[in-house]
């Protein structure tokens, strides 16, 4: 096994998607170094037999790199597709007539009709409602429902091909969030030990819970990152933070529900109340979507990737431009260096004490929150978290500081899920096994080889006193690296 790279420059997440581009460990190999740091799975495309391959590939490569990586397996959920035509495809001239039909067979569409496999398409729509195709490209008019045929008018033409998906403007399709598909994945979710599994279409917050007690049944102790890509998603946004432990701003199906010029808007409000509520968040889709095709990103793109992090985002993702892009070590190695770039901006930079106003529930919530006012204002070099459940750390990142956070653990579930909180670091670290009275003086030790730490600077740990306890943090200690008090001052 490679030692922990401990060594970070970078406070904002990446999460990278696999697909046909980096379906080949040397790929994933590169994705890593290049600074992935949660591989994303999609639950569409792949068969579980080679899902665990893979899964198994990442693991092992992972702990070859001494790098502590999330899987996230993404769930289908229940994206509503056309069917497909007899030719392929289909030219639609804006102001024809275009029927969406439940009962047509799956290949029979042409220009005057396509098959849609929901039957209940015809209960969810009323005339006047906008339906779009294909991410918004082509836009539909309801103008009226008969029997089993939507009759629309085209408002926008242009080339519609097999399978492309289905949204309706402002929301209301009332498929369930868990598909039969979606259940059994969450079973194989489990059984490859999935750190993360993403739930799409999410409505509200029993899409979660229900999620989160399938999973669980099943042995899976992943996080349930909720997708928030539906209209009603965003009416029930609250409830649904608090269900979950990650939220996804899905701007590729969100957008298209709430209209382009929202969306922005939008995804500070989402980004700000979910870090006011002590739970992570990823932006996701399209963030350098030219680098599919092209080794460099557009100003646009820059900009895109730049917005999220000064917006507070935990991760920014990377979907089709590591899963079928021509670049997909460039496309992360790209992100990462937009990232630090956007973190050296002064206002950014500025420390920021979070929930000064607000009482605490919990022991190990008051000592985290401590901590970061206390790193903040004495500006120690590192901070160090001896975790069980990575929950100190989440909350420590919830404040602004560019001080890194380190999780050091004995759990390896606890460092693949920590991995995707911004400034946190996670590191191998078995508190309950390590020699006493030298706990803190091996955990500067570490840093120092990596290069973190020298002598003279200031470290801030947080602890419990039963070592090993989880929930049990109820202690902070600031030492100087060098200074020999590191030695005795054992736990
Ligand atoms: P997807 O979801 O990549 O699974 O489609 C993200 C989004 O809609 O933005
Ligand atoms: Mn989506």
């Amino acid at each position: 096994m490679g030692k922990d790279i401990l060594s970070f420059r970078r406070r904002t997440k990446i999460v990278a998607t696999l697909g046909p581009a980096s379906d080949d460990p040397k790929v994933i190999e590169e994705l890593i170094n290049a600074g992935a740091d949660v591989l994303r799975f999609n639950f569409s495309h792949a068969a579980p037999e080679k899902q665990k391959s893979s899964v198994e590939q990442i693991r092992a490569l992972s702990s070859k790199l001494g790098h502590h990586i999330g899987i996230m397996g993404d769930l289908q959920g229940p994206k509503i597709r056309i069917e497909s035509f007899k030719q392929g495809s289909v030219n639609l001239e804006q102001g024809q007539v275009f029927m969406l039909d439940t009962k047509l067979g799956s290949s029979d569409g042409d220009e005057t009709s396509v098959g849609v496999a929901y039957s209940n398409l015809i209960n969810d729509v009323i005339p006047g409602d906008t339906l779009l195709l294909d991410d918004g490209q082509i836009v539909l008019e309801v103008s009226e429902i008969k029997s089993s045929r939507i009759i629309c008018k085209v408002v926008e033409g242009g080339l519609l091909t097999d399978h492309k998906g289905l949204n309706k403007k402002g929301g209301g399709l009332s498929a369930p969030a868990l598909t039969d598909k979606d259940k059994k994945d969450i079973i194989e979710a489990a059984n490859f030990d999935m750190d993360f599994v993403s739930v799409s279409f999410a409505r509200n917050a029993a899409d979660i819970i229900e999620a989160r007690q399938l999973l669980r049944e099943a042995g899976g102790q992943g996080h349930i990152v909720a997708k928030i890509e539906r209209a009603e998603a965003v009416d029930n946004i609250n409830e649904i933070i608090d269900a979950s432990d990650v939220i996804m701003v899905a701007r590729g199906d969100l957008a298209v529900e709430v209209g382009y010029a929202a969306m922005t808007g939008l995804q500070k409000s989402l980004i700000r109340r979910t870090r006011i509520r002590n739970k992570v968040s990823i932006t996701a889709t399209q963030m350098l979507e030219s680098m599919i095709t092209s080794s460099s990103p557009t100003r646009a793109e820059v900009s895109d990737v730049a917005n999220a992090v000064m917006d507070g985002t935990d991760a920014v993702m990377l979907s089709a431009e590591t899963a079928i892009g021509n670049f997909p070590a460039q496309a992360v190695e790209t992100m990462s260096e937009l990232c630090i770039g956007a973190e050296r901006h002064e206002t950014f930079r500025r420390p920021r004490n979070n929930r000064l106003e607000d009482d605490f529930s919990y022991i190990d919530e008051a000592i985290a929150l401590a901590a970061m006012y206390t790193a903040n204002h004495l500006q120690v070099s590192a901070i160090i978290a001896f975790t069980e459940s990575g929950s100190t750390t989440q909350w420590m990142s919830r404040a602004r500081s560019d001080i890194p956070i380190y999780a050091f653990t004995r759990h390896e579930a606890t460092r693949r899920r920590v991995a995707i909180y911004r400034g946190v670091y996670p590191a191998s670290f078995d508190i309950v096994r390590a020699e006493s009275g030298k706990i803190y003086q091996s955990a500067i030790q570490a840093l120092e080889e990596a290069g973190v730490l020298c002598a003279g600077d200031l470290v801030l740990f947080t602890l419990g006193e039963m070592a090993g306890v989880s929930g049990g943090t109820n202690t902070l200690r600031i030492l100087e690296v060098g200074s020999g008090k590191a030695v005795d001052a054992g736990a």
